[in-house]
């Protein structure tokens, strides 16, 4: 069993409200309806703890459970069982009835689809035929003023309550959508974009070149030797490198590149609008902070960038092949001697 405040706690705690207001404004309903029939003391009893004794024993029954929905829907099963009851009770007095009668299917409906509102109503025909067997079957074809009155705030609050439950709902849905969506985006290590995040805005980039509208470049930067910082100092530090050049990056780029982490100890930059020269500046004086920064820490870990860059071309045919370019340039700057920033020339050839 669930300790108090467990998991169930957040739906308990959001049915016992709306069950309290419920309930309280169906007594108002229910009450205006039977006093003319001069009930039996214990039918008033039993009115007076449906509508306000239960509310507390289902939010206690609730919060303690271990699978609160499942909880809730046998608290909606016993409400619609007892409005079914009263429905019987009122003698099927035609507006507290139909009132009673909606408004509990319209918390089924909302809680569990069509299949649970049909439950609910057979929830609701039992609580009816109790209620037959009850009291002596009998049909008052109609509703006075005052219990007409006696509907209305019910008919005027519940149905308001339960929209703006359901609104907080779907606003709380949709910003945990938009937060796992973010996150499956993003790199866990280095908070930039993941492989595929970053794939797909290089596919972006490649047809907004295509259509002519601008001119970019993309780099892939790779530190130099990293497996031997790893080797040396240890993957916690060769963690924090890999997260100094995330920073490094987000500090040095603007807010319009796109900065992804390619997988292992290498990074990817889509930089929009930036012919290579200007590129190529930006590039080293990203190498130069990085090498500087990692001096800084610790005078003994040196750590560097080899850096490959493609501009667009008219020639690629797919992004694909503009990464292969800059995969090209990086293997120039490794085996150039590293710490360097290596491009592809425009109008190079291309094998295709
Ligand atoms: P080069 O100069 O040719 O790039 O050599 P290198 O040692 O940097 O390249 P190599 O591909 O041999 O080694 C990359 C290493 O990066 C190997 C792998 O264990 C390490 N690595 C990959 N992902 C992570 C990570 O998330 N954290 C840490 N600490 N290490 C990682
Ligand atoms: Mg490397």
């Amino acid at each position: 069993m669930a300790a108090v405040g467990g998991k169930g706690l957040p739906l308990a705690s959001r049915m016992y409200k709306s069950r309290a207001l419920g309930l309280t404004l169906g007594f108002v309903c229910v009450a205006f309806a039977m006093y003319p029939l001069n009930p039996h003391p214990w039918v008033w009893a039993l009115m007076l703890t449906n509508a306000f004794v239960w509310p507390h024993v289902a939010f206690l029954i609730s919060r303690r459970s271990e699978h609160a929905l499942r909880s809730e829907r046998r608290n909606l099963l016993i409400d619609s069982f007892c409005g079914g009851f009263w429905v019987g009770a009122m003698h099927f007095n035609p507006l507290p009835g139909v009132t009673t009668l909606s408004m509990m299917t319209m918390n089924n409906v909302a809680i569990g689809g069509l299949r649970f509102m049909l439950t609910g109503w057979l929830a609701q025909g039992l609580g009816i035929g109790t209620a037959l067997l009850v009291f002596a079957p009998a049909f008052v074809g109609v509703t006075t003023q005052a219990q007409l009155y006696a509907c209305l705030p019910i008919l005027m609050v519940y149905p308001l309550a339960l929209g703006w439950i359901c609104y907080r709902q779907a606003v709380t849905l949709a910003s945990h959508k938009r937060e796992l969506l973010a996150l499956s985006r993003t790199d866990s290590l280095s908070g930039l974009l993941n492989h595929g995040a970053w794939k797909d805005q290089l596919e972006l980039e490649f047809q907004r070149c295509r259509r002519g509208q601008t001119g970019a470049a993309i780099a892939l930067i790779d530190i130099d030797h990293f497996k031997i910082i790893n080797d040396t100092y240890g993957h916690v530090t060769g963690d924090i490198v890999l997260r100094r050049l995330s920073k490094v990056l987000r500090q040095n780029l603007r807010a319009t590149d796109l900065a992804g982490r390619y997988g292992g100890d290498e990074f990817c930059v889509i930089l929009p609008d930036m012919p290579l020269n200007r590129a190529t500046e930006v590039m080293d004086a990203l190498r130069d902070r990085f090498n500087a920064l990692a001096y800084a820490q610790d005078p003994t870990l040196r750590a560097s960038l080899s850096i490959g860059l493609a501009p667009y071309q008219l020639g690629h045919v797919d992004s694909t092949s503009w990464l292969n370019d800059a995969d090209l340039a990086l293997y120039e700057a490794k085996s150039g001697g590293r710490n360097r920033v290596s491009s592809v020339q425009v109008g190079w050839l291309r094998s295709v």
